[in-house]
C-alpha cells in the first residue's frame, strides 16, 4: 500500500465510524472504495445494499461470481446448486478447498459457509436444489437479477424464459478451454437468448468443460464481465449497461465486442410470448426407469446426434462400445448408453436431476 493510500484509508476510516449517510441508509466504511468510484457513489452502493439476487448454479463461474457479489455488499444472494464438491473442481472453484471434498459438502452450502465469514452483513442463502420448469418460480420469484452460472442451454432458456416472462434482468455467460462469452439480457429491451441463439446447439457436436477441459483464468474474465453488468443494472446505470456480446479466447489472445442483434419480433420468447422451455414443450424430459436404477432422458425437440462425432468426443475419457444405434459409455461409475435419436439411458443412478446433468456434461445441450 502506498503512503496516500494509508493516509486515504486512515482519513476515510475516522471520517466514516458511523458510515456514509445516503439518504436514509448508512453505507458501512467497509464499501468506501467502491462508493469512491464515481459510477456507483453513495447512491449506487445504497441501492446495491438493497438488492436481491439469485444465481443459478455454483462451480467455476458461480463461486467467482457470488464472491464479488457479497464483497460488494448486495443486500440478497441466493445460491442455488445441486452438485457436490470433486477434487477436480479446486482448479477454478475458487471458494472450495480439499476440505470441503473431504466432508462431500453441496457447492451452495460450502459457499454460504464461507461468504458468511467474508460479509456478515450480507443476507447469503444457499439453496442444495435442481432449478428446472417445476421449481423455477418457487426458486426464482422475488429477485431483482439473475445470475447464469449453469453449464448447458436448457437451463440457461430456461432461465431465459422465466426472465423474460417475469420481466427480469439476467447476464448470460459461458467458457470452455480458454474461450468465453458473455452478455447482459433486458427484457423488453434488449435481444434476449433467443433472439441471439435461436436454439440449443445440436447435442453431441459442442464441446463441455467436461470433454473439451477449461482453464481458471477464462472463468474468472467472464464471472467478471457478469458481475460488473450485474453492478450496473443494481446500481440504477443502466446507461452503462454493454449492448454487446463480449468474447474472449485467452489462448488465442482474441477478444472481441460484437453488436448484440435487434430484438426479432419473430422471437418465440420476447416476440411471440411462447415460453417453451418454461412449459415443457422444448428441452430435455427425465424419466426414472423403475428397478432398472436408471433415468431415461429424451430430448422433446427429438433432434438426431451425430454419434460419429460424439464417439469421437468422448473416446478420450472412457472405453465405449458403438453400433450404428447407440453409443456406450462408462463415465465416472455411470454408464451413459445414447442413441441416434438424442435419447440416452443413464444407469448408476435413480436421480433425474444427476442424470440430466450427466447428459448435459457429456452429451450436450
Ligand atoms: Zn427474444
Amino acid at each position: 500500500m502506498s503512503r496516500a493510500d494509508a493516509t486515504r484509508k486512515g482519513h476515510t476510516v475516522t471520517q466514516n465510524e458511523e458510515g456514509i449517510e445516503a439518504g436514509q441508509i448508512t453505507i458501512p466504511p467497509r464499501y468506501s472504495r467502491q462508493v469512491l468510484f464515481a459510477g456507483i457513489g453513495r447512491e449506487g452502493q445504497a441501492r446495491i445494499m438493497a438488492s436481491r439476487v439469485v444465481q443459478v448454479g455454483c462451480g467455476a463461474l458461480g463461486t467467482i461470481q457470488a464472491s464479488l457479489l457479497v464483497r460488494a455488499g448486495v443486500g440478497t444472494l441466493r445460491i442455488i446448486d445441486r452438485d457436490f464438491i470433486e477434487e477436480s473442481n479446486l482448479q477454478r472453484q475458487i471458494l472450495f478447498d480439499e476440505g470441503d471434498v473431504q466432508n462431500l459438502l453441496p457447492k451452495a452450502v460450502a459457499a454460504e459457509r464461507k461468504l458468511r465469514a467474508v460479509n456478515s452483513l450480507v443476507h447469503v442463502e444457499g439453496l442444495v436444489e435442481d432449478v428446472n420448469g417445476s421449481t423455477v418460480h418457487r426458486l426464482l420469484d422475488g429477485f431483482d437479477l439473475i445470475l447464469d452460472a449453469t453449464d448447458n442451454f436448457d437451463a440457461r432458456f430456461l432461465i431465459n424464459d422465466y426472465a423474460v416472462k417475469t420481466g427480469t434482468p439476467w447476464v448470460y455467460g459461458a467458457c470452455v478451454g480458454s474461450y468465453g462469452l458473455t452478455f447482459p439480457v433486458l427484457p423488453g429491451e434488449t435481444a434476449c437468448l433467443r433472439c441471439v441463439f435461436e436454439k440449443a446447439p445440436p447435442a453431441g457436436v459442442s464441446p463441455s468443460c467436461d470433454t473439451a477441459g477449461v482453464i481458471g483464468p477464462i472463468v474468472g474474465v467472464i464471472a467478471s464481465m457478469q458481475v460488473t453488468e450485474a453492478l450496473k443494472i443494481l446500481a440504477g446505470r443502466r446507461d452503462r449497461i454493454g449492448r454487446s456480446i463480449l468474447t474472449f479466447d485467452l489462448w488465442e489472445n482474441r477478444g472481441d465486442a460484437i453488436a448484440l442483434p435487434p430484438r426479432d419480433p419473430e422471437c418465440a420468447c420476447c416476440g411471440q410470448h411462447r415460453y417453451e422451455y418454461l412449459d415443457g414443450s422444448l428441452g430435455a424430459t427425465a424419466t426414472t426407469l423403475c428397478g432398472r436404477n436408471s433415468v431415461q432422458i429424451c430430448r422433446r425437440e427429438g433432434l438426431q446426434i451425430d454419434l460419429e462425432e460424439l464417439a469421437h468426443q468422448l473416446a478420450p475419457l472412457a472405453p465405449l462400445e458403438k453400433n450404428k444405434f447407440l453409443l456406450r459409455a462408462v463415465i465416472d461409475n455411470y454408464q451413459l448408453t445414447v442413441f441416434a435419436d438424442g435419447r440416452a439411458i443413464i444407469t448408476g443412478t435413480s436421480d433425474p436431476a444427476l442424470a440430466r446433468s450427466l447428459y448435459a456434461r457429456y452429451v450436450g445441450a
